[in-house]
C-alpha cells in the first residue's frame, strides 16, 4: 500500500524525508500517520479560529518532551513577545494561579482516565504586566503512548476575562439588589411591629375608656378612635404580611386539610356582607376535587378570602360565585383551579396586570371610596406563587371580573381511597324554585347527582303552581322569598297536592330568622342557609324525610345529626352547660339551676366547654368571661364557628343553636355589646342573683320555643346592687333566696380566703399581669356576691391596673384591697356563725 497523501504539508514533508517513495505497509504506522494528520488538521483549524478571535491561543502540549508545540500564540495572548519565555509546559503552568492549576491538572487527569470528549477549566493567569486575567483552558488528548499514558494534547486557551468580570459584576449587582430588598423588607417588618405595639395600646386603652362612665359626646369620639385604630391595624397587618413574604420569612405549612370545608368556611365568613348587599353567593366544588389534600390551608384561605372580599367590595348587584375544579392529578399530587367571579364594576384592560403589584389600585378615586391598601392582590399573587400556581384576571369594565388562580397540593397516599357513592334517589322527582338562574342550575345539578329527575324554575307564579298541581314531586327546594311571596301561595299549593312531601327552604343569612319563623308557622320544617354545599343539601334532604315520616326514606337509613333531631322536640327542663372556673360560683349556679329542674354539666374553662359541646347537646350555656386556658369570648366564638360548620344545614331551626348567656362581673357599659358581638344571646351580671338568672332562663325558653319549667319563677327585672359599707348578707340572702346556701358559700369563701390573698400577692410579686388580672377578677366576683361594694371597687381598680400593667397603681390598689379584706373577714365570719 502506498503512503497516503497527508493533508498537512508539514507531515507530507516528514514522510517524504523518512520513507522516500517506498510504500508503507505497516498498518499501525499507517494508522499513526492518519492520526497525526488528523491532529495537524485540527490544530490548523484551531489556530485559524484563534487568529479569527484574537483572544484565543491553540497549541499542542507534548507530555514526553515537556514542550509546547504549534507556535507562540500562547505567549502573545499573555502579552509576552514570542521570543521571551521558553516554549515549555512548565513555564506556561508557572503563570497559572496555584489553586486553579491544581484544578486544571485534576481535570486533565480525569479526562485522560475517562476518555471523555474534552477537559475544560477556568484559570487565572498572570500576564506580562503583572495583572491576572481569567482564561478558559480546554483541550483533548490527541495521542497516547502504548501503555495508554497521554503523549500529546491539543490545548486551546481563551481569554474570558471580560465575560468573567461582567458576570461577577452582575452577580454583585444582584446580591446588592437582593440585600437592599431584604433590608427594605426587614425594615418594613420591624416598622410594622413598632407601629403595632403602640396601636395595640391605643386599642386596649380605648376599650378600657369605653368601659367607663362617659357622656354621649365622649363615647362618640372614642368610638371613632376605636374604628380608626382598627382600620389602621388592618393596613399594618397587610404591610406586615407583605414584607414577610418579600423578606422570604413566610413559612409554608404542609398539613392535611379538607378543601371543601375550607372553601365553604372561608366564603361563609364573608357571605353575610354579600347577602346584606342583596348579592347572591354561589359556591361549587367539582366532584373530582379530592376530599383531603396536603398543603397550607391558612394561606389558601387567605387568598380566597381576599378575592371574595374584593368581589363583594366592588359589586353592587348580581352575584359572587366561587368555583373550584381539578386542574390535574397524579398519584401523590393534585392541582386545583379556583375562580372567583363577580358581576361588579370590572377592571379596565390596561389595569389588569398592574393591580397585582404592591400598592396598585385600578382606580384611585373609587378605591379611596372603598378603602384598602392595594396590597391584597400583591399578597395573593406571592402566596399563589409559593403554592406553585399562577393568578390572573379576566374582566370587562361594567360587566364584572373573574379572578382565577391555580395551586398545587400533595395527596396523602396513606389515605383510604374515596369511593364514589351511588345516586340514592334514582326514580325520584325534585322541583327547584330559585330566582337566581345560576343558583337554580347549580342546585338542580346537585340534586341530579343524587339521582333526582329535576325540574328548575325561577318564579313562584301560576306556571309553577301549575307544575306542582300537574304532577307528583318528591321534593321541593325553594328560595325563602319565593315561598313567602303572594301569601305563601307556593307553600299552600305544595302542601295541598304533594302528600306532605318535604320542602326545603333556602335562606340568606340576614333574613333567615324572620323568613323561617313565618314559614315554620306554616309547617315548613326544613331550612338551609346559603351558600349550601352538596353534602349539606343531602343532609337536609335526609333530615326532611326523616321528619316527615316518609316511609320510603326512613330516618335511620341515613346518617343524621341526632342532636338536631333531639333539638326538635321541646321539653320542659333544659340541658345546661355551666362554664365557670371559680368553685364557689360553680356551686352557686349549679344549685340555683338544679332547683329550676334543669340538668347541669360543669366545665372549668372554655376549652373544656368546647370538648363537652362537641360531645353533647346543650340548650343553654352559661359562660363566664374571664377564665384560665380559654376565656368566654373565645369559647363562644369557637362554639358559634362549630355550630356553623356542624349544622349550617338547619341553622334556621333555632332550637339547635346553643343559647349562650354571658355571666360577668365586669359590670361595665360596653360589656353587653362585647358579649353580643361574640355571638352570645344574653347577659347576666355577677354576682348571680336568683331573679336575674331565672329571668334570663325565661328569655331563653321563649327564644328556644320551649315551655317554661313548672317551678320556674316568672321573669323579673335586673336587681340593683345595694350600697353597704362592707358586706350585706341580708342582700345576698335576698339575691339567692336560700339561707343555707348563703352560709355554705360564705364558709367556702372563708376557707379560700388566705389562699386568695396569697395568690394576689404572688401574682403581684412576679409582675404577672395576666395572673393578677385573673385573681383580682375572681375576688371581685366573690366580693360582689356578698355585696362588699367598696372592696369590689378596689378589686376592679386592681384589675384595671393589672390590665394596663401599671405596677405602681396595682401596688396602691392591692394595699387598699387588703386593708378592706381585713375589715370584711371578721364580719363574714360573724355572719356565718349567726345564720
Ligand atoms: P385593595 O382592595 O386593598 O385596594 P387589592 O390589591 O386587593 O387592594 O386590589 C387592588 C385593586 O384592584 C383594587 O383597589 C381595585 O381597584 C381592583 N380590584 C380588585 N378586585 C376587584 C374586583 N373584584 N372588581 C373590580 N376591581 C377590583
Amino acid at each position: 500500500m502506498a503512503a497516503p497523501t497527508p493533508k498537512s504539508p508539514r507531515l507530507a514533508q516528514q514522510i517524504q524525508l523518512a520513507f522516500g517513495d517506498k510504500p508503507i505497509e505497516d498498518p499501525s504506522l499507517l494508522k499513526l500517520i492518519q492520526q497525526v494528520d488528523d491532529t495537524y488538521r485540527r490544530l490548523g483549524n484551531l489556530q485559524q479560529a484563534a487568529n479569527h478571535y484574537g483572544r484565543v491561543s491553540a497549541v499542542e502540549w507534548n507530555f514526553v518532551s515537556g514542550q509546547i508545540e504549534g507556535g507562540s500564540s500562547w505567549k502573545t495572548q499573555l502579552g509576552y513577545p514570542s521570543d521571551e519565555l521558553e516554549n515549555r509546559i512548565s513555564v506556561w503552568q508557572g503563570l497559572v494561579a496555584a489553586e486553579d492549576l491544581k484544578a486544571l491538572i485534576q481535570a486533565v487527569n480525569e479526562h485522560a482516565k475517562s476518555g471523555s470528549a474534552q477537559f475544560q477549566q477556568d484559570c487565572r493567569m498572570r500576564t506580562k504586566s503583572g495583572l491576572w486575567r481569567w482564561m478558559r483552558v480546554s483541550g483533548q488528548i490527541s495521542a497516547r503512548m502504548e501503555n495508554g499514558q497521554p503523549r500529546r494534547a491539543l490545548v486551546v486557551v481563551s481569554d474570558i476575562d471580560e465575560t468573567k468580570r461582567s458576570e461577577a459584576a452582575m452577580l454583585q449587582a444582584k446580591d446588592a439588589a437582593e440585600a437592599a430588598s431584604r433590608t427594605r423588607s426587614a425594615f418594613l417588618a420591624n416598622m410594622s411591629h413598632e407601629i403595632r405595639t403602640p396601636m395595640n395600646a391605643v386599642l386596649g386603652m380605648t376599650e378600657l375608656a369605653l368601659g367607663t362612665q362617659l357622656d354621649t359626646e365622649q363615647r362618640h369620639y372614642l368610638g371613632i378612635v376605636k374604628s380608626s385604630a382598627e382600620a389602621l391595624l388592618t393596613i399594618i397587618n397587610d404591610i406586615l404580611d407583605f414584607s414577610k413574604i418579600e423578606a422570604g420569612k413566610l413559612q409554608f405549612e404542609r398539613v392535611d386539610f379538607a378543601p371543601r370545608t375550607l372553601v365553604f368556611d372561608a366564603i361563609r365568613a364573608v357571605a353575610l356582607h354579600a347577602q346584606e348587599k342583596g348579592l347572591e353567593v354561589l359556591v361549587s366544588v367539582a366532584k373530582d376535587v379530592p376530599m383531603r389534600l396536603l398543603g397550607d390551608p391558612t394561606r389558601l384561605r387567605q387568598v380566597l378570602t381576599n378575592l371574595v372580599s374584593n368581589a363583594i367590595k366592588f359589586t353592587e348587584t348580581g352575584e359572587i360565585a366561587v368555583e373550584v375544579s381539578l386542574d390535574g392529578r397524579s398519584a401523590d399530587s393534585a392541582a386545583l383551579r379556583f375562580c372567583v367571579r363577580d358581576t361588579g364594576m370590572g377592571i379596565a384592560p390596561d389595569k389588569q396586570e398592574a393591580i397585582f403589584e404592591a400598592f396598585a389600585q385600578a382606580d384611585q378615586s373609587i378605591s379611596r371610596r372603598f378603602g384598602g391598601t392595594g396590597l391584597g392582590l400583591a399578597i395573593c399573587s406571592r402566596l399563589v406563587d409559593m403554592m406553585g400556581g399562577r393568578i390572573w384576571v379576566e374582566s370587562e369594565p361594567g360587566k364584572g371580573s373573574r379572578f382565577l388562580f391555580t395551586s398545587h397540593f400533595g395527596i396523602n397516599t396513606d389515605a383510604v381511597p374515596e369511593t364514589p357513592k351511588p345516586p340514592r334517589f334514582a326514580g325520584k322527582r325534585a322541583l327547584v324554585a330559585i330566582a337566581n338562574g345560576n343558583l337554580a342550575e347549580t342546585t338542580g345539578s346537585m340534586l341530579s347527582e343524587y339521582g333526582f329527575a329535576t325540574t328548575v324554575c325561577h318564579k313562584a307564579d301560576e306556571s309553577l303552581t301549575a307544575i306542582i298541581n300537574g304532577g307528583k314531586y318528591d321534593l321541593l327546594v325553594a328560595d325563602g322569598p319565593l315561598l313567602i311571596e303572594n301569601d305563601a301561595a307556593l307553600v299552600t299549593a305544595w302542601q295541598s297536592s304533594q302528600d306532605k312531601n318535604p320542602l326545603i327552604a333556602l335562606h340568606a343569612l340576614p333574613t333567615h330568622q324572620t323568613a323561617s319563623a313565618r314559614l315554620r308557622a306554616l309547617g315548613v320544617e326544613c331550612h338551609v342557609v346559603k351558600p349550601v354545599s352538596s353534602d349539606e343539601l343531602l343532609d337536609a334532604i335526609d333530615l326532611a324525610w326523616g321528619n316527615t315520616g316518609n316511609s320510603a326514606f326512613a330516618l335511620d337509613e341515613f346518617t343524621v345529626d341526632q342532636s338536631l333531631v333531639a333539638a326538635m322536640s321541646p321539653s320542659s327542663s333544659l340541658e345546661i352547660l355551666l362554664v365557670e372556673d371559680n368553685l364557689i360560683n360553680q356551686e352557686l349556679a349549679v344549685r340555683l339551676l338544679q332547683r329550676g329542674g334543669h340538668h347541669v354539666t360543669v366545665a372549668n374553662h372554655g376549652e373544656e366547654a368546647l370538648e363537652l359541646f362537641d360531645k353533647g347537646h346543650y340548650d343553654v350555656i352559661f359562660m363566664d368571661m374571664q377564665m384560665p386556658v380559654m376565656g368566654g369570648i373565645e369559647a363562644t366564638e369557637a362554639i358559634r364557628a362549630r355550630e356553623m360548620r356542624r349544622s349550617w344545614v338547619l341553622s334556621v331551626d333555632h332550637s339547635h343553636m346553643a343559647y349562650i348567656i354571658a355571666m360577668t362581673a365586669n359590670a361595665m357599659a360596653g360589656d353587653r355589646e362585647r358579649c353580643l358581638d361574640a355571638g352570645m344571646n344574653d347577659y347576666v351580671a355577677k354576682p348571680i342573683q336568683v331573679a336575674e338568672l331565672n329571668a334570663a332562663l325565661a328569655r331563653a325558653c321563649t327564644e328556644l320555643g320551649k315551655p317554661l319549667p313548672q317551678n320556674a319563677p316568672q321573669p323579673a327585672s335586673r336587681g340593683q346592687v345595694a350600697d353597704v359599707p362592707a358586706i350585706d348578707i341580708a342582700a345576698t340572702e335576698r339575691d339567692l333566696g336560700d339561707r343555707a346556701l348563703v352560709m355554705d358559700l360564705a364558709k367556702k369563701l372563708l376557707d379560700q380566703w388566705d389562699r386568695l390573698i396569697e395568690m394576689l400577692d404572688a401574682s403581684f410579686a412576679a409582675r404577672d399581669a395576666d395572673a393578677l388580672l385573673r385573681d383580682s377578677h375572681t375576688i371581685k366576683g366573690l366580693l360582689a356576691m356578698f355585696h362588699a361594694e367598696s372592696a369590689r371597687k378596689m378589686a376592679l381598680d386592681l384589675e384595671r391596673a393589672s390590665r394596663a400593667k401599671n405596677w405602681d397603681q396595682a401596688e396602691f390598689h392591692l394595699g387598699d384591697l387588703k386593708v378592706e379584706l381585713d375589715r370584711i373577714k371578721p364580719l363574714l365570719t360573724k355572719a356565718v356563725k349567726s345564720i
